[in-house]
């Protein structure tokens, strides 16, 4: 409580860091110089929150840096000020540490505060891609930073900056596209998270972001992995080529947007310009993370290590510890094993094989950010913006990037947009699920089909918002007399990271049975068909379109379904452009723009138009 009094502040005689009139390395100088090698340690360490729940003394006993929630992880109570009450509680154990330095709350905000429930939630990456408008995404990042902060965490595990390169990927879907000039683009959404300049990260509207995963996360070889065959997998590559597509969004992220933090990625690179170079872990990689990151491309962040990665390093414990550690990671997330961790780390020092100047390095830079985000004068939440969490403000602009990521991929006859006064038929279970069209991420970790617990408008919510009649049928079975045109709504349900459905951890591109079959039913009986695809990656449909009139893909729409049907009936027009490579068939992955003998069934870029009614 004594922090937060603000009159007189800082009291006469209080050590240097704690006056904010001081510059951030002068206050981070201080600071470091009081702590003892157990509180260094501490804020190299990130437990997840059940662990925290289960053990109610950690965070003051460690002196832990920071505390996140896994995917889906949250308070019993999901509501803003559940959120904000229960990072609030942990704060106040941190603070009750020796030196009272505050704890950095960790979230995956990856489309929204998609954790939180009433929170606006985005269409996904791969959707904002298609909109080729970085205005969008810096908006997008400021709403998402918004609803972040002010129900709490000020640190968000966003954004993706993977480029995705084989759409069999599980997690296509969170890559903006795959070409680095297109990720690249789409950087803007940093500014909007972090703001641009050092002093926006302390408003009560911004959070730290997380570029990740670094580097080449998108860019696996197909069958390389242990757990998947692509997702954790090696990414087999020159040097040439890892520079120009992995690491350029990076790059930028730094240079021109100061990304707070970067996680390293899961992955493993192995070099096909050096002789006899096998798999490294790039969470391991002092190459890559100190030589390349850190003093090439000059990161000055901090590293904060994927979920229990430096598990998948070689070695014991011990030796996959100090690993990452002296490879440059600066926080490690060890959502269950934080004390083994800490007390691993100090061991490890003490015995002179990790050595004290990374250990302080690591800190300064954890240190930095805890100062810039104003956590040492405001360390418990601001609510001030507290009801504009998923306010119709919000929702209207991710109403608005819904729209404008559809992509017209086929529109014969101009079909499209659709007159109003026209009879719909609608079928397709995607068109009526929230849950389906929100994709992973959302809500829980895997996402839920038929989750209804959180606010939004499905796609025939929004035919019916334009459409004169319409008849919805998810499964085709009633009768379709009278209509004029067919709108089938086919494509994927729920999953996030490496649950997938080819045997282990990727996609199938192929569509399901019962979609193939809506479909011939509909586009063979009713004269005008128009097809929307609900998914995170191109789905084949090579043998099905000669029968559809309109193609368009709608991606992961997320919470504003009714977006989808804006262009489709012409209040708005179609703008997409497709951020990946369609193939023709499965088989035909990988398939990226400049490859020799390209030949998709839509190249990267392509997206009909389509004018305002
Ligand atoms: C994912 C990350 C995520 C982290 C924390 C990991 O499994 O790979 O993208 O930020 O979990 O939830």
């Amino acid at each position: 409580a004594a922090l937060s009094s603000a009159s007189a502040w800082p009291p006469e005689g209080s050590p240097d860091y704690l006056d904010p009139h001081r510059p951030v390395a002068q206050r981070v100088a201080d600071l470091l110089g009081r702590m003892t090698l157990a509180e260094k340690v501490g804020q190299m360490t990130q437990a997840e929150r059940s662990a925290v729940d289960g053990d109610p003394e950690l965070i003051t006993r460690l002196g832990l840096g920071s505390v996140l929630s896994g995917g889906g992880s949250g308070p019993a109570s999901n509501t803003p000020q559940g959120w904000a009450d229960m990072v609030d509680r942990y704060q106040e154990r941190a603070l009750a540490t020796r030196l009272r330095i505050p704890l950095l709350y960790g979230v995956d905000s990856v489309h929204g505060n998609n954790n939180l429930v009433g929170a606006t939630i985005f269409p996904h990456n791969i959707a904002l891609g298609a909109t080729r408008d970085p205005d969008l995404a810096r908006e997008i990042g400021h709403i998402t930073a918004t609803e972040t902060r002010a129900a709490g965490p000020q640190w968000v595990f966003a954004p993706c900056l993977c480029v995705t390169r084989d759409e069999r990927w599980g997690r296509t879907y969170e890559s903006f596209g795959e070409t680095a000039e297109l990720v690249q683009r789409m950087e803007t959404v940093i500014d909007g998270l972090q703001g641009t300049t050092p002093q926006d990260l302390a408003g009560p509207d911004r959070v730290l972001a997380t570029a990740k995963h670094f580097a080449g996360d998108g860019d696996t070889t197909y069958g390389t992995s242990t757990v998947g065959t692509l997702d954790r997998g090696v990414t087999i590559t020159d040097w040439e080529h890892f520079e120009q597509v992995d690491l350029a969004p990076y790059a930028t992220a730094v240079e021109r947007h100061r990304i707070g933090s970067i996680m390293p990625s899961f992955s493993s690179v192995q070099w096909t310009d050096r002789p006899g170079s096998a798999p490294t872990r790039i969470s391991g990689s002092g190459e890559l993370l100190t030589g390349v990151l850190k003093e090439k491309i000059g990161f000055d962040g901090f590293l904060i290590s994927d979920w229990e990665a430096i598990h998948d390093l070689p070695g014991d414990y011990p030796e996959q510890v100090r690993t990452a550690v002296n490879a440059g990671m600066d926080m490690v997330m060890e959502p269950s094993t934080a004390p083994e961790f800490a007390q691993t780390l100090i061991a490890e020092v003490e015995a002179g094989r990790v050595p004290t100047t990374r250990i302080d390095d690591a800190v300064s830079r954890i240190l930095t950010a805890k100062f810039r985000l104003g956590l040492f004068e405001h360390p418990y939440t601001d609510r001030t913006h507290i009801d504009t969490i998923g306010s119709a403000a919000h929702r209207a602009v991710a109403r608005r990037a819904v729209a404008r990521s559809q992509v017209l991929l086929k529109n014969d006859h101009q079909v499209l947009p659709l007159d109003r006064n026209r009879h719909v038929y609608v079928a397709g279970v995607n068109a009526d699920d929230l849950g389906n069209q929100a994709g992973g991420w959302t809500v829980t970790w895997q996402g839920q089909s038929g989750n209804t617990a959180f606010p939004g408008t499905t796609i025939v919510d929004g035919i019916r918002q334009h459409a004169a009649q319409v008849t919805y049928s998810a499964d085709a079975s009633a009768p379709m007399t009278g209509a004029d045109v067919g709108v089938v709504v086919i494509g994927e349900t729920p999953y996030a990271e490496f649950f997938g459905d080819v045997g282990t951890h990727d996609r199938t591109l192929g569509l399901s049975t019962a979609d193939r079959a809506t479909i011939h039913k509909v586009c063979g009986t009713i004269e005008v068909c128009v097809v929307l695809d609900v998914a995170g990656r191109p789905q084949v449909i090579t043998d099905e379109l000669p029968e559809i009139d309109a193609f368009v893909m709608s991606w992961l729409p997320g919470g504003e379904g009714a977006g989808v049907a804006d262009p489709l009936f012409g209040s708005a027009p179609y703008t997409g452009q497709l951020p990946v490579s369609w193939p023709r068939t499965e088989q035909q992955e990988p398939v990226n723009v400049g490859d020799r003998d390209y030949d998709p069934l839509f190249p990267y870029g392509h997206g009909l138009t389509t004018h305002d009614r």
